[in-house]
């Protein structure tokens, strides 16, 4: 009979994890409580315009994450962002989805068996494995678990669960910076300098990009990332107020007459900054495999959530 396994999450990592196990004859069942697939590789519309709200780029360091990014640069999901010649905030190739960070979650999410809107609130152990049970109240059973959720909703979720749970001080390590983005919808090109990308400094905005620069909209729009102190501070504040100020602190590049709307999505977890040395965790709290994954394990960023993923999936196979 073949093993199987649950995986909590359809983040890069969770979905990197379930084609690892597929392609070695596992079982696999990802769950999400999104609606739907790539977490916080996100790509929002408001009517024609699109916007990258999450994760902005990813570079590559690793071969093996090399490979996985020619792969999808051949077949057209991705591209790199071709830096500037002189723009400081481009030292090296960057790479985005061609159509939004989203469609690389989209493509890998195809053939798996994924259940969206499915929040997993209680883990429990049985006598092959465990089970889950979703806000939906669902029950799906497997010998394995893979949690890619980030690691403050892991506890949560393990602290509500019915297994041993010796993991808490680790888990407590990780930390992650919240993040406030603005979606802008335009009238007008933004005066943000090719190839649409900047990071600021000495200022409450940490990132401001053109998605139709990016080439990823095709009507002009901009994404505004507020930065972790700024974002904290007003994490819980009127989101039309904070989308109001960040803007009028940005009317440089994108002037205000050139605004028709714009939108505010809070992240609670953007960047991992604390994060647990190693790629993954394998708790030895129960019975059965259950392995902590994500980018708050390892290198961190998109390409650690790879990798964690990746590297999950092989501890179980061993
Ligand atoms: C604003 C922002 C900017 C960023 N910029 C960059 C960047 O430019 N470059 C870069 O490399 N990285 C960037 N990142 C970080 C990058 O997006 C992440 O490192 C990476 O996407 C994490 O992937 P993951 O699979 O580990 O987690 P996630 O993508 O968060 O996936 C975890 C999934 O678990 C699901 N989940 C959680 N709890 C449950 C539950 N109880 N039941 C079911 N499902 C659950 C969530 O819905 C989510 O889909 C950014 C992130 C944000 C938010």
């Amino acid at each position: 009979m073949k093993k199987s396994c649950i995986i909590i999450g359809a983040g890069l990592s969770g979905l990197t994890a379930a084609h690892e196990l597929i392609k070695n004859n596992w079982e696999v069942i990802v769950l999400d409580k999104g609606r739907g697939v790539g977490g916080r590789m996100a790509t929002r519309r408001a009517g024609e315009a699109r916007f990258d709200h999450g994760a902005q780029y990813f570079s590559t360091k690793t071969t093996d994450f090399q490979s996985f990014t020619q792969n999808i640069i051949q077949k057209n999901i991705a591209k790199e962002w071709h830096l500037q010649e002189g723009d400081k905030t481009f030292s090296h190739a960057r790479v985005v989805g061609t159509n939004g960070m989203n469609s690389i979650a989209k493509l890998l999410a195809e053939g798996l068996n994924i259940k969206t809107n499915e929040k997993v609130i209680r883990i429990s152990e049985t006598q092959n494995g465990c089970n889950v049970l979703t806000e939906a109240g669902n029950f799906y059973e497997a010998n394995a678990l893979i949690c890619t959720a980030p690691a403050p909703q892991t506890i949560e979720l393990l602290q509500k669960s019915e297994i041993a749970f010796e993991d808490s001080e680790t888990l407590q390590s990780i930390h992650y910076q919240p993040c406030i983005a603005v979606m802008v919808s335009l009238k007008a090109q933004t005066n943000i300098p090719s190839p649409g990308g900047m990071s600021l400094e000495g200022s409450n905005i940490s990132w401001v990009a053109d998605n139709f620069q990016k080439g990823i909209s095709p009507v002009f729009s901009a994404t505004i990332h507020a930065n972790p102190v700024f974002s904290l501070a007003h994490f819980e504040n009127d989101l039309n107020q904070i989308g109001h100020q960040l803007l009028s602190e940005v009317t440089d590049l994108i002037p205000a007459d050139s605004v028709e709307s714009y939108q505010v999505h809070r992240w609670r977890y953007s960047l991992a900054s604390e994060r647990y040395p190693e790629s993954f965790l394998a708790s030895n709290s129960t019975k059965f495999p259950l392995i902590f994954a994500g980018d708050g394990f390892g290198i961190g960023n998109i390409e650690g959530a790879y990798i964690s993923g990746k590297s999950a999936a092989q501890h179980l196979l061993v």
